[in-house]
């Protein structure tokens, strides 16, 4: 095959919508998806209710798509699942004809270089900018390698869990019992996996929804560990969004006692882990000094980052606070803080979305580093802002 001008790097809902943009503007992409079909990520969450309804999570492209090919477009207020939204929505999408073609699954991208410079050579120069990117391929056959002109990282962030010690380094013994920490939510489908003592780790929303689940088991004791001294659990004043506002009256509930089952430690850090036979002793850090807790399961929702190795070679500059792309973070802090509600956070401009690497973007999930805030339709108006300005520059890079 020829160089596509364009490589999506994942066939998430943000990888697969810029697909769309490409296909809308008659340049070639090719999609490398690490998995085995599209929406890969989401279908590990499948479980999960979004707390966003489908009208949100549906973009302008992809209503477009679907009902020129006659198929049914999910909308309204009715708040999908993960595997709903795999399988009324981005499986659909990829089986798109013109799309189908253009998606290579189980085709992970290991690293992206320019072609002939090294990270330090070119800075911001047009010599740079013109030299294609070369990408490190593990296919099903091995290794290989691709070009592209212009390289959209939608890779997402959910395969990179974030460690649970305090300050966010692995806690002493936490590398060593790395299998027997579960760092994605479970479905907590089968109450006797969870039997005995759970420790939970962690305060955002995939810590609550765990948490409301384990404190609803019966044969479960929760011990849940959170950082905060007195955590607000995100709640934001007259939310709109009637699934997050239901998690927050939840774990503020489990906070104040509800739990028959379930403790609640604030102001808490994990010190220290230590395999014990079947079981893992816990050494938490309170305010009124140290504990130790013997646990059957230790679960730890601390959050998600992206692989930033995938573009070490490249111009990308990070920043020192979040881990997102520079311009974006700036923004993202600015106008709303780490902590606002994701619903009033300003569209993102081309700008924005800019690195020095020129015609390298970070879209999606990925492009949030640390921040928790990002939404689909976010994702969604990054594709619009990217595509918005004519297609010619996107061609130009390739
Ligand atoms: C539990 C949970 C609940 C959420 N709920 C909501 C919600 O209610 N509303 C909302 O708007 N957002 C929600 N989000 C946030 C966000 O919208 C989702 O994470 C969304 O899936 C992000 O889309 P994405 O395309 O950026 O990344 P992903 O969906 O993560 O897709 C990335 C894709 O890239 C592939 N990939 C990864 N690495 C490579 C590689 N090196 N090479 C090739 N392919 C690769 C993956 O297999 C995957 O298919 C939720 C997130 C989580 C984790």
């Amino acid at each position: 095959m020829s160089p596509s001008p364009v490589a999506i790097l994942g066939a998430g809902p943000i990888g697969l919508d810029a697909a769309l943009a490409c296909l809308d503007a008659g340049v070639p992409c090719t999609v490398y998806e690490a998995g085995e079909s599209a929406g890969a990520q989401v279908r590990a969450w499948g479980h999960v209710r979004l707390f966003t309804p489908w009208d949100l999570n549906v973009s302008r492209r992809i209503r477009g798509h679907l009902s020129a090919a006659d198929h049914p477009v999910p909308y309204g207020d009715a708040c999908p699942t993960g595997a709903e939204l795999v399988a009324n929505l981005l499986g659909p999408v990829a089986e798109l004809p013109a799309l189908r073609p253009r998606i290579r699954y189980r085709t992970r991208v290991a690293a992206v270089a320019r072609g002939g410079l090294l990270k330090h050579e070119q800075i911001g120069t047009g010599t740079r900018a013109a030299a294609p990117f070369t990408l490190l391929l593990d296919t099903p056959d091995g290794e290989d390698t691709a070009e592209a002109g212009l390289v959209l990282d939608c890779t997402g962030t959910y395969a990179h869990p974030n460690a649970l010690g305090d300050g966010g380094i692995p806690a002493p013994g936490e590398r060593a019992l790395d299998d027997r920490i579960i760092r994605t939510l479970p479905a907590f489908d089968d109450p006797d996996r969870w039997a005995g003592t759970v420790l939970l780790v962690g305060a955002g929303k995939s810590a609550q929804t765990a948490a409301r689940e384990l404190a609803a088991l019966p044969v479960t004791r929760l011990e849940w560990a959170v950082r905060d001294p007195r955590p607000d659990w995100g709640a934001i004043p007259d939310d709109a969004l009637p699934g997050r506002r239901e998690l927050v009256y939840s774990s503020q509930a489990l906070a104040a006692g509800a739990g028959a089952r379930t403790t609640v430690h604030t102001g808490v850090r994990v010190r220290a882990l230590r395999p014990d036979g079947d079981r893992v002793l816990v050494r938490l850090a309170t305010a009124v000094g140290e504990r130790e807790l013997s646990v059957d399961h230790v679960v730890s929702l601390t959050g998600y980052t992206g692989d930033a190795t995938l573009y070490r070679q490249l111009q990308v500059h990070e920043c020192y606070a979040t881990g997102a792309p520079m311009n974006l973070s700036a923004a993202l802090l600015a106008a709303s803080g780490a902590g606002a509600d994701c619903l009033a956070q300003p569209a993102p401009g081309l700008d924005q979305l800019r690195t020095p690497e020129a015609h390298f973007f970070i879209l999606g999930a990925k492009s949030y580093g640390r921040l928790n805030t990002f939404l689909l339709r976010t994702g969604y108006e990054q594709v619009d802002a990217l595509f918005a300005g004519g297609y010619e520059w996107v061609a130009e890079g390739a």
